[in-house]
């Protein structure tokens, strides 16, 4: 909008135009103050009621809450006043008023549920502290690109329409496609592996990836946005380190730029940035500090998949981020390499956070025979897989890689209780609009 100054940035001693929300008015009797709001906070405009024009005292202060106005006028210190400074109206137009009866209190003086809030998220978005996620997420994601090009990657797009899922199985949307069955996308998971063993060699891709999850818990969506690495000639190990790179970035990220929006989340004091050489344990230390802990009813054992409960008590173990590595081949997927002087044990891994996963990984099988006798075992026909196993017989480098779900990484840095905090219009069982 020409000529318009940002609520911020309106300097006494100047004329100035702002726009935005009408956050609220207090009318005091002869004077009347209306807290006007756009995206870099709040302004104080005067009335003065017996100094003013009586049409543009009126227009300003019948202004519905949360209706859109511009203001014009000068701009004069007032120490009392949110950022210092007051401006008292020469000119003032309602752009787009707003019912009287909200939805939603964007105050925030009213609470309301999670799911009025995701019916109504124009106005729940209106509120600091669910901006400030959305500001962080969005200073997240910048900031996983930045370190994935610094590692030397090139970011790809791969096909979310799909003839076929990455693990089979019950977690997919079936879709029409020109009458043919189609499926959404689980993972990039083969498409990623498909390019690293191209000359383009290390890869990453932040995208949608479709699961349909039965339940509804605090920590899956059905639409999820992955960060997805994959890189020929990196083992697990190099795997791990990218993992933790990208995560202390992202922190690294929120506590340089973000002071704001941690305010507004009530987080600014004891935002930590995490130590970046998260505690590597076996598959089978990790048991063993569970069950050493005997607060599980059961013992677990060689085989058994970490039920949620055992990761929490094993989270709360080791109190921050840490991998799981060498599972049992028999709990990891057909991609995935088992050790050469073991093949019970695989060289998949797993990066916790105390609250829940956050990424899972691993070396992949890139030996053609293995790879087509992995799908066997698994129970999936290698020939549906056809366009991904024919691409190991040309010179398929040694590779590995990982996927992590960003709302989890923001759900657990940020403290959200819900997973669907992350999301502006989360997907879930019962969540298909807005
Ligand atoms: P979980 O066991 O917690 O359901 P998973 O092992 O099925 O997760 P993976 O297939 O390993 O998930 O996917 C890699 C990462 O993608 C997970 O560690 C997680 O961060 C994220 N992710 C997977 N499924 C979901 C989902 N339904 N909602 C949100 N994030 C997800
Ligand atoms: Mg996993």
């Amino acid at each position: 909008m020409d000529g318009r100054t940002y609520a911020a940035d309106a300097t006494a001693g100047t004329e100035a135009t702002v726009a935005g929300w009408v956050h609220e008015i207090r009318d005091l009797g002869g004077i009347a103050f209306l807290i006007l709001r756009d995206a870099t906070g709040k302004i104080q405009v005067k009335f003065e009621k017996d100094e003013m024009d009586d049409e543009l005292v009126e227009t300003g202060l019948d202004a519905h809450r949360e209706s859109v106005v511009r203001v014009t006028g000068a701009v004069e210190e007032e120490p009392r006043a949110p950022t210092g400074v007051e401006i008292t109206p020469e000119e003032f137009e309602v752009l787009a008023g707003a019912d009287p009866e909200l939805p939603l209190d964007p105050s925030g003086k009213v609470d309301a549920e999670l799911p009025t809030r995701l019916d109504n998220r124009t106005l729940d978005v209106r509120k600091p502290e669910v901006q400030a996620i959305f500001e962080i997420r969005s200073a997240v994601l910048g900031a996983v690109r930045e370190t994935f090009r610094d590692l030397g990657g090139t970011e790809i797009t791969t096909p979310k329409i799909v003839a076929t899922g990455t693990e089979g199985g019950t977690e997919l949307f079936p879709i029409s496609y020109f009458g043919r069955e189609a499926f959404m996308n689980q993972s990039p998971q083969l498409f990623k592996q498909l390019i690293a063993g191209s000359n383009v060699e290390r890869v990453f891709e932040i995208g949608p990836i479709f699961r349909a999850e039965e339940h509804n818990t605090p920590r899956h969506l059905n639409e999820a946005t992955s960060i997805d690495f994959e890189s020929a000639f990196y083992d697990h190990h190099e795997a791990m380190d990218a993992a933790e790179a990208i995560v202390t970035a992202a922190y690294e990220t929120v506590a340089e730029n973000c002071t704001e929006q941690l305010e507004a989340l009530g987080l600014a004091e004891e935002f930590t940035v995490p130590d970046d050489d998260f505690p590597r344990l076996t598959y089978q230390e990790a048991l063993d500090r569970v069950n050493a802990t005997g607060e599980l009813d059961e013992t677990l054992e060689w085989g058994d998949d970490l039920s949620t409960e055992a990761e929490h008590v094993l989270g709360q173990e080791i109190g921050g981020h840490h991998f799981i590595t060498d599972w049992p081949s028999e709990v990891k997927p057909f991609y995935i390499m088992d050790y050469e002087d073991d093949e019970t044990v695989s060289t998949g891994f797993d990066l916790s956070h105390p609250r829940m996963e956050l990424v899972s990984g691993g070396q992949r099988e890139h030996r053609y025979d293995e790879l087509v006798a992995g799908f066997e075992q698994q129970g999936l026909d290698p020939e549906e897989f056809e366009y991904y196993t024919e691409m190991f017989r040309f010179g398929m480098p040694p590779h590995a890689g990982w996927g992590m779900g960003a709302e989890r990484l923001l759900a657990t840095m940020l403290e959200l209780d819900n997973i669907r905090e992350a999301v502006l219009f989360p997907r879930d069982r019962q969540r298909l609009s807005p």
